[in-house]
């Protein structure tokens, strides 16, 4: 019988408190405890002479204590103990903080390893809290590599690499092997016991290396293999092939004629359309590149062949936006429009579903909500997502199941790269518009600190003289949240009554009802207010034409790729426009990512800053992303890996046999497991 499954709450040291902690941390089995992986590690193997010590850099080195150490009580809960210890080389004074047991467990004249950080200033050198071990003792937090491991209150790193030790030691021999020998000889990866053993308790960087690589192709494997098959589920649906899907007659009543991009985006979804398959595609496009015209092209195909289409965005707002902005394209093609929205009266809610159950219209632009609710389509051919990177692979699955399988078309104004697209949206066909309509204007940038505060506050006023709005976001909805950001309804206040008093200050955040931000949001657009302070729920889509200048509080808190879609709020129309960027983070990393975006506009060259800078998990500053979380493999560093991951999963998926060998029946319970029918992965 297995051993992998069984509590933690049986090792030794963990007892049913303990137990809930580690449960906190997401570890209940042995399994789980084994898979939780140090997030860094320490070099404590180099053993260095006391006089070849660097101020601020860790290191270990072997020495003789030579004085008694001498506790001195300073006050209630403070007692320093003090010694000295020497080498070949030099001496060394020590001081422990809190620490008395250190009196009797470092003796006179004995020898021990130690492992800490030097210290000096032009009073001389010492250590402070160094750890040591007898020379004689098993190294364990000396002359080793240190596995560090993400902590919770209550968990220290001790614990956890003693427990993770232990367990290893009941079930290392059980762990199921995952990537079967040849596959294993053909990229040189280690075993799963190995790479287990050794990337808690390295035996080298060269082992640490080798154990890391195998679980990162592992997982990468096991992710790439999964989402093709939910891809090739899907792609075995069927749909009649739409016909006459030529965009002449779509360009004839636009007011601008089409970029390359947007054409070669268009060809891209009818020859989806037409092809007998159901499409599953997502356009990326720039801020502003135009993904609503490729958007009401592709509703236009199959509204001309007879079907319903339904544009899905976000928020009421935005919906409210593109049937305004549509209905002048949709008109003149005979193409009969309606909104759906959950502010609307009950009656008008009740005649449009009833138009829509008729088939009296044919592109329904409503709210995601609303659509994926019991609407009931007279024949749901196409369903288009707008400002898809909100939402996940779960949240794509049930979309298909509206309708009769209908075709679809996700649109998503976060650009990401190509590589971490396919493992993202490996169930998706991508297009990408990759060029912006003619005569766009820049957005200039300014990165600035709190001295600066005043000439901002002096141009904020002079954009609301020229008649123009300015945006300005903050980090926080309410003071307190956390003591240093600037929270949106505290600044809101302190502007109108300190600040510009004489100006119309107004106020949206995430809390409040969608009704009444809606309702605050068309006021802006519609000139009522000169300042609007916004959380990022402004972040998505609202055109106000006329607001040239955006400033953002506490900027270092935002991802790059959030900032950018910010900025894309302004430049809308033909004043020029402006972002400036507040922060008084001095870091060199987070000032290097901040000016990157000033001198950027394209939204590929951000976000790959940003994933290089801050890993996936953050790029959209949103939890909601719908991001994988990796537990080992770093889709930036690890890319090599990967490719040869989808390579491999490509071929076991197309091969006839692979799967059905004994040897990989571990690999495909896993997947299993991971990517049940019910469960998309997420
Ligand atoms: P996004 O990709 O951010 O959704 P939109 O579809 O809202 O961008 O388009 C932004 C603006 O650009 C709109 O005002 C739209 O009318 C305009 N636009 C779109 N395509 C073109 C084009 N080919 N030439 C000129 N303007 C265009
Ligand atoms: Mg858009």
């Amino acid at each position: 019988m297995s051993r992998l499954f069984d509590s933690v709450r049986y090792l030794k040291g963990v007892g049913e408190a303990r137990a809930k902690l580690f449960a906190s941390m997401g570890i209940s089995t042995l399994y789980d405890l084994i898979s939780y992986f140090p997030r860094a590690y320490e070099d404590r193997t180099r053993i260095v002479p006391i006089s070849e010590l660097q101020v601020d850099e860790p290191a270990c080195f072997r020495a003789y204590v030579t004085s008694t150490p001498r506790v001195n009580h300073i006050r209630k809960g403070l007692d320093l103990t003090k010694l000295t210890v020497s080498d070949d080389t030099g001496r060394l004074s020590l001081t422990f903080f809190n620490q008395t047991y250190v009196a009797e467990n470092l003796r006179y004249g004995e020898e021990y390893y130690f492992y800490g950080t030097l210290a000096g200033d032009y009073l001389g050198y010492g250590m402070t809290n160094p750890v040591f071990e007898p020379v004689d003792a098993p190294g364990v937090r000396t002359r080793r590599i240190m596995p560090i491991y993400p902590l919770t209150a209550g968990v220290n790193n001790g614990l956890i690499s003693r427990t993770v030790q232990q367990a290893l030691g009941v079930c290392l021999a059980e762990i199921p092997e995952l990537l079967p020998e040849p596959l294993r000889a053909k990229y040189d990866l280690c075993d799963a016991a190995a790479a287990y053993r050794q990337i808690h308790a390295p035996d080298s960087f060269a082992a640490l290396d080798r154990a890391r690589s195998r679980l990162v192709f592992e997982e990468f494997f096991i992710f790439s293999v999964g989402l093709s098959m939910l891809r090739s589920r899907r792609s075995e649906k069927h749909r009649p092939p739409l016909r006459d899907l030529d965009p002449a007659g779509f360009e004839k009543v636009l007011p601008f004629s089409l970029t390359g991009a947007q054409r070669r985006v268009i060809s891209e979804i009818a020859s989806d359309l037409s092809s007998g398959r159901v499409m599953n595609r997502m356009v990326q496009g720039d801020v502003g590149s135009g993904k609503t015209a490729v958007a009401a092209c592709a509703a236009w195909f199959a509204v001309k062949n007879g079907l319903q289409a339904a544009l899905m965005a976000p928020t009421e707002i935005l919906a409210e936006q593109h049937a305004r902005s549509l209905e002048p394209m949709m008109t003149p093609l005979g193409v009969r429009i309606t909104l759906l929205t959950g502010s609307m009266t009950a009656a008008q809610k009740k005649n449009a579903r009833q138009a829509i159950a008729s088939h009296q219209v044919d592109l329904i632009v409503g709210t995601h909500a609303l659509i994926s609710e019991a609407t009931d389509f007279q024949n749901l051919g196409l369903v288009i997502a707008d400002e898809q990177h909100r939402f996940g692979v779960a949240q794509r699955a049930a979309l298909a199941e509206k309708g009769e399988d209908p075709h679809i078309l996700v649109m998503s104004a976060t650009p990401i790269p190509r590589t971490l697209a396919m493992i993202l949206y490996g169930d998706l066909d991508i297009s990408v518009i990759d060029e912006l309509p003619p005569g766009r204007q820049t957005v200039e940038t300014f990165l600035v600190g709190e001295s600066m505060r005043g000439r901002i506050n002096n141009f904020i006023r002079k954009q609301a003289e020229q008649g123009h709005q300015t945006f300005i976001v903050c980090p926080a909805i309410e003071e307190g949240e956390t003591e240093t950001l600037r929270s949106a309804e505290v600044w809101a206040e302190t502007l109108q009554k300190a600040v510009f008093p004489d100006l119309r200050v107004a106020l949206v955040h995430g809390r409040m009802k969608s009704a009444q931000k809606d309702e605050v949001m068309r006021a802006f657009a519609a000139g009522s207010y000169d300042i609007l302070v916004a959380t990022t729920v402004i972040e998505v889509g609202v055109d106000v034409p006329n607001a040239t200048l955006m400033v953002v509080e506490n900027a270092d808190r935002f991802g790059l790729s959030q900032l950018h879609q910010l900025r894309g709020r302004v430049g809308r129309g033909t004043a020029q426009s402006y972002c400036v960027l507040f922060t008084d983070n001095h870091n060199p990393d987070t000032l290097r990512r901040l000016k990157a975006l000033c001198m950027n506009n394209d939204g590929f060259a951000i976000s790959r800053e940003d994933l290089s800078i801050r890993g996936p998990g953050d790029l959209f500053g949103t939890r909601q992303s719908g991001l994988p979380a990796f537990k080992v493999g770093n889709l930036v560093n690890d890319l090599t890996i990967l490719q040869n991951a989808q390579a491999e999963a490509a071929a076991f998926l197309s091969s006839e046999e692979l799967p059905k060998r004994p040897e990989y029946a571990p690999l495909i319970e896993r997947i299993r497991a991971l990517f049940s029918d019910d469960s998309a992965p997420n």
